[in-house]
């Protein structure tokens, strides 16, 4: 099967010019201006007036993730699904290791739950919530199958909270297996006791839980684990930054030239703390780091300019509001961490960063698809349009608008953290492999057709 993309304007990271695409099989054939065998094409799509982009990458999303006695409602099947609606065509999820069993018995259940249920490819990270001899050991393992990023937390006391010298042991054995350590940097231990204290003045609506996660704490915390990562002599990435604290200690981490890494969400940018107001609506905007007030925004698209913030992922971790978030009701507390966003991601950063001028549409491809393949070891097959290459691509509208909300968005989630909210920019084709599985808004995909992502180690972190 060859597929001619014709008369569109190719974009990636590098640049943008006009060009049309073949794609043969499951690869990228030829892009150039005069193909000579575009007329051995079984099909052409007319992309005249869009961009032809590579398929977004979302490296942070959480499907089925158990969380305050719940999962997380979307399945791969309909995450992956949503996503390839929002022009997404690769996820990178979390597997989770359950305190006191291994590591394989998380990665096996993840692969279980993804194998023949995914529309589009993934891989895993490892969350690792015990560091000992026997999981350090597995991480080597793990690092040569292809899951080669774990991911610890100083936040969630007595869940999946490491000290500092389990993280400091993990990071030395990414020293010698080659991996990346990913951080959720906030004070969870000071946390905690505000938070407790919050609830004990009265404070139990949502809104208690944005007030008691203190910025300084995420700032704190930031910097603890990158200069732990500093002492290791290896690099970090931190994950959902949300604070302009924590982006003070990665950009000064980067310009005394370590290897300190980040990505930011769509809520951290285009959210606020006043969104948690309203009583317990403000549940549907629990996540943690939570929403900042809204001063911390224009410091984040400072910092994706300058980049100091090199990915944007949305964290995807829908509960409903109504069934799952209302387990806080009477103590914020209580109320599943997670916002739905997998499918919002690209159309949001296109209207809030390319039409509202913040970042050129090449720092668009960049941050939402090519840096995050080359930081979690999928580059060159993912994340740009280039012979040889995947043929992710998506054939996106700059122009048509669309708006968000929970009656049309194909998240398996009862509302949206964006309803109403009118955005610039849609997918109007999108490929994975070579296959067309969304095309102007119905599914053409198929359940299964997505495959595990054997990912390298992160030999891009270690010479950036
Ligand atoms: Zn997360």
């Amino acid at each position: 099967m060859r597929t001619l993309i014709a008369n569109g304007t190719v974009v990636t990271a590098e640049g943008s010019y006009p060009a049309d695409v073949l794609v043969d099989g499951e690869q990228i054939a030829h892009v150039g201006s005069d193909l000579a065998n575009a007329a051995a094409a079984d099909e052409t799509i007319d992309a005249t007036g869009r961009y032809v982009i590579p398929g977004g990458i979302d490296i942070h999303t959480h499907m089925e993730l158990p969380f305050g006695g719940t999962f997380a409602k979307d399945t791969f099947e309909t995450g992956t699904r949503a996503a390839a609606f929002g022009g997404t065509t690769t996820i990178v999820d979390f597997a989770v290791q359950s305190r006191g069993k291994s590591l394989r018995e998380g990665l096996d259940a993840w692969h279980a739950k993804a194998e023949g249920n995914a529309v589009v490819d993934y891989g895993f990270h490892m969350i690792m919530s015990d560091v000992n001899d026997d999981t350090l050991a597995e991480m080597d393992q793990l690092v040569a199958e292809g899951v080669p990023d774990f991911k610890l937390f100083t936040a969630y006391p007595g869940v999946f909270f490491s000290d500092d010298g389990a993280i400091f042991r993990a990071m030395q054995r990414t020293g010698k297996n080659g991996g990346l350590i990913m951080m959720h940097a906030e004070n969870g231990l000071a946390i905690d006791v505000i938070a407790a204290d919050t609830v004990a003045a009265g404070t139990t609506d949502p809104i208690g839980h944005g007030l008691a996660r203190y910025s300084v704490l995420e700032g704190e915390a930031t910097n603890r684990v990158i200069r732990l990562a500093q002492a290791a002599k290896v690099p970090v990435y931190i994950v959902h930054l949300s604070a302009r604290e924590a982006l003070d200690a990665v950009r000064l981490a980067r310009d005394e030239g370590l290897p300190a890494f980040a990505e930011t969400c769509p809520q951290y940018l285009f959210l606020s703390l006043d969104d948690m107001g309203h009583g317990f609506e403000g549940a549907k905007f629990i996540c943690s780091p939570p929403l900042r007030t809204i001063d911390h925004q224009p410091e984040l698209w400072k910092g994706l300019v300058k980049d100091d913030l090199q990915v944007v992922s949305t964290d995807h971790c829908p509960f409903d509001f109504h069934g799952q978030k209302d387990l806080g009701k009477g103590d914020f507390r209580k109320v599943p961490n997670g916002l739905p966003g997998v499918e919002d991601r690209m159309d949001l950063l296109h209207d809030g960063g390319v039409v509202g001028g913040k970042i050129t549409k090449e720092r668009w491809v960049e941050v939402t698809s090519t840096a995050p393949a080359r930081l979690f070891g999928m580059y060159p097959r993912k994340g740009t349009i280039s012979v040889g290459a995947d043929a992710d691509i998506v054939v996106y509208d700059p122009n048509r608008s669309h708006t968000i909300s929970a009656k049309t968005h194909h998240m398996n989630v009862d509302y949206s953290c964006y309803e109403g909210r009118s955005v610039r920019g849609g997918s109007d084709v999108v490929m994975s492999r070579g296959s067309v599985v969304v095309r102007n808004g119905e599914f053409t995909g198929r359940k299964g057709a997505g495959k595990f992502l054997k990912r390298a180690a992160a030999d891009f972190a270690r010479m950036a």
